[in-house]
């Protein structure tokens, strides 16, 4: 079998950080000198190369324009390289990786996202470790020759998940992400153990990659809590600017049934506005005909989000308003797993 080939794009975030010694602070390394920060890269059979986003980010500035550059980067260099592993801070790692999880069609290549809690040059370093597994993982192939894991994941504190069921449950400890609906694509122990059967595969390998990078962000999230006043739900349901709102709720998707919430819900509505109903919880789904809470909300015209990840759907309607004008059409797109990011 021939050498795989990974490319190694970095945009930033703690994991390339190292402490300048005159300075005395952290600060970003040249990343084309990784195979000399992480020697170990060398003993696997892959050949790396680097791609530098300039400027370099801490993750809490990304942006959708950045998930358009990395696309065009992925896509630009897609039939050189067996795989892509991007390093991301960890902030807003699962909002990016869902975003390309979507915006990848026809993906038969891994593209793995990973990060740190430590920097890559201190000592106790956990960046190492999930840089090492990450390349592992990108360059393994079935006996056929095809990727073992060709989807957008997020590689971090010894499992593999995929990227857009995961999000940040932990700012201290190393295992920093979890997916909580859906267990590990892979773990990392003595050997590397793939959970095959939810590993989404392409429906043809040679299937060139389609990018979809319209992106229409007029999305906003309203987070229902008790307190909440009319003036907050009407300025975020009826924003002028908004096609979309997220709506976290209680549970198994509940909300208030107070009148004044249920009508504004309404005329969101009938403003045409695509309303998506995602639990505050970590685990679990929403399932709007278990409590009278939950149907008012959907009599008034606000459809399942399953048990996506906030981020995932914020994601999910990014993408879909960028290529579609219907809100109707969004809607019917949001009731089926595109990606394999609700369970449905
Ligand atoms: N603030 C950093 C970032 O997300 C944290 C990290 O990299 O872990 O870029």
């Amino acid at each position: 079998m021939t050498k795989a080939s990974l490319l190694l794009i970095y945009t930033g975030g703690t994991i390339g950080m190292k402490e300048d010694p005159e300075m005395k602070a952290l600060t970003p390394f040249d990343f084309d000198q990784i195979r000399d920060e992480v020697p170990e890269i060398r003993k696997f059979s892959v050949d790396t190369d680097t791609y530098t986003f300039s400027p370099l980010i801490d993750s809490s500035d990304v942006e959708p324009s950045m998930w358009q550059e990395l696309a065009r980067v992925i896509s630009n260099n897609y039939d050189r390289y067996d795989g892509f592993i991007v390093l991301h801070g960890t902030d807003t790692m699962a909002y990016s990786a869902s975003a390309l999880s979507f915006m990848l069609d026809g993906l038969s290549k891994p593209v793995i996202f990973t990060g740190s809690q430590l920097p890559i040059g201190v000592p106790r370093t956990d960046g190492k470790e999930n840089l090492i597994s990450s390349v592992e993982i990108a360059a393994a192939k079935d006996s056929e020759g095809h990727a073992l894991v060709p989807e957008v994941s997020i590689c971090f504190g010894s499992k593999l998940l995929r990227g857009n069921r995961s999000t940040k449950v932990d700012s201290e400890m190393f295992g920093a992400f979890q997916s909580p609906n859906l267990p590990p694509l892979a773990e990392a122990g003595i050997s590397i153990r793939y959970n095959k059967g939810l590993i989404i595969k392409p429906s043809c390998w040679d299937a060139p990659l389609r990018v979809n990078s319209a992106l229409d962000t007029s999305v906003s999230i309203l987070k229902v809590h008790p307190g909440i006043t009319p003036h907050t739900v009407s300025n975020i349901l009826l924003g002028s600017n908004t096609r979309a709102v997220i709506i976290e709720t209680y549970g198994a998707g509940n909300a208030p049934t107070a009148g004044w919430f249920l009508d504004c819900v309404r005329q969101a509505d009938r403003a045409g506005k695509v309303l998506v109903n995602v639990t505050q919880c970590l685990r679990g789904t929403v399932d709007m005909n278990l409590y009278a809470t939950g149907k008012a909300l959907q009599e008034a015209g606000v459809v399942n989000g399953y048990d996506s990840t906030t981020e995932a759907a914020l994601a999910k309607l990014f993408v879909l308003l960028g290529s579609l004008g219907d809100n109707e059409e969004v809607k019917c797109m949001m009731d089926r797993s595109l990606k394999g990011e609700i369970s449905k």
